[in-house]
């Protein structure tokens, strides 16, 4: 492919497509957003939309590339069609409700020889690279990840999220395992799970995490989608060259409690730049890791039942 600009269509006009994919497609030169679809109705300016994703394959004859802003259930099936119309696919995290989808959209990339990318966006932020960079020859003994967000502010009226498949605590959680398993080299474990279920919910709302890597280093791993007042997504890297920490989910970096000076850059631009080269370069970059994690702890769970969960706070008498 030349480096003429790549036709693209989001599917999904929600929160994320909004406050993040559309800005940064419209400031990316490699990229000429043509076309949305949206089931709701939602319309975006002067963008072509359509109901669903056959309509726009359709309308648009030279659509290049499909970027799916939707929930993680019912994605694959949309992600497919586009996979076997030829189109190159990015998929928001979580890439699917379960690792054969992923494997599967991988397989038939490949045959279709097109460019298939579960973006973690998590892993385009700010402190990852040097994270890494530092951890890179240093022994690591233990590791703490706190990951608590008041789920009201963050995703008001989302009920996909307590819908089977759309992981509760997790779709915020899967972004620390995320940010985990690119900084750290060694293979990590799921050893302990205790996740906390609403009574009025399928999907949990806490959960707490033991992981290691079998050679001595242990995660100690807390997510809560009830946490008022301060938000936390830190984490913490004990090794035998000091603590490391990741604060604001990677967008900051201390090294024994120095502040270090990272370069610049959004999470969003990053991943669009990286999709162009996939797409250019006709690669994929396809990785479920985390997903397999989060699988793993429902395999291994224990279960506790909590208060019921409703979008609305109840009342204080
Ligand atoms: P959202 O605000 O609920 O938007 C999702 C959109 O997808 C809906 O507005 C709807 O748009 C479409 N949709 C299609 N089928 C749907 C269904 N069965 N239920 C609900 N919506 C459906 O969700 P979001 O926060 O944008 O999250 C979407 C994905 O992005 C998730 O995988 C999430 O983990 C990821 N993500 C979210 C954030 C964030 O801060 N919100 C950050 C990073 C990643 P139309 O009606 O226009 O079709």
């Amino acid at each position: 492919m030349n480096s003429a600009s790549i036709k693209i269509g989001i599917v999904g006009l929600g929160k994320i497509a909004r406050d993040q994919h559309i800005p940064a497609l419209r400031a990316d030169s490699n990229f000429e957003l043509v076309a949305v679809t949206s089931k709701s109705g939602a319309k975006l300016p002067n963008v072509p939309t359509y109901h669903q994703l056959s309509e726009m394959l359709e309308g648009v004859a030279d659509i290049a590339a499909v970027s799916f802003c939707t929930p993680p259930q019912g994605r694959y099936a949309l992600a497919r069609q586009a996979l076997e119309q030829g189109l190159h696919v990015m998929l928001e995290k979580p890439p699917g409700t379960t690792t054969a989808e992923i494997e599967d959209l991988a397989a038939r990339a490949l045959e279709k020889g097109v460019t298939l990318f579960s973006s973690w966006h998590s892993r385009a932020a700010p402190a990852v690279q040097r994270a890494r960079t530092w951890l890179a020859n240093r022994t690591i003994h233990s590791v703490v990840i706190r990951w608590k967000e008041n789920v009201r502010q963050w995703h008001p009226g989302q009920q996909w999220i307590w819908e089977p498949g759309g992981l509760g605590v997790f779709d915020p959680g899967i972004n620390a395992l995320s940010l985990i398993t690119a900084i750290l080299p060694q293979t990590l474990l799921v050893t302990e799970a205790q996740l906390s279920y609403p009574a009025n919910r399928d999907m949990p709302i806490a959960a707490k995490l033991k992981l290691c890597d079998g050679a001595g280093m242990f995660i100690d791993a807390e997510f809560d989608f009830r946490q008022i007042g301060e938000q936390t997504w830190d984490i913490v890297v004990d090794t035998d060259a000091g603590r490391l920490r990741l604060a604001h989910g990677g967008a900051t970096m201390h090294i024994d409690g120095r502040s270090i000076t990272l370069d610049p850059g959004a999470e969003y631009p990053t991943l669009y730049k990286h999709f162009a080269q996939l797409v250019r370069s006709n690669r994929s970059d396809v990785d479920f890791t985390p997903l397999r994690l989060v699988a793993d702890a429902f395999l291994l769970a224990r279960r506790e039942i909590v208060e019921p969960f409703y979008d609305e706070p109840p009342a204080i008498a």
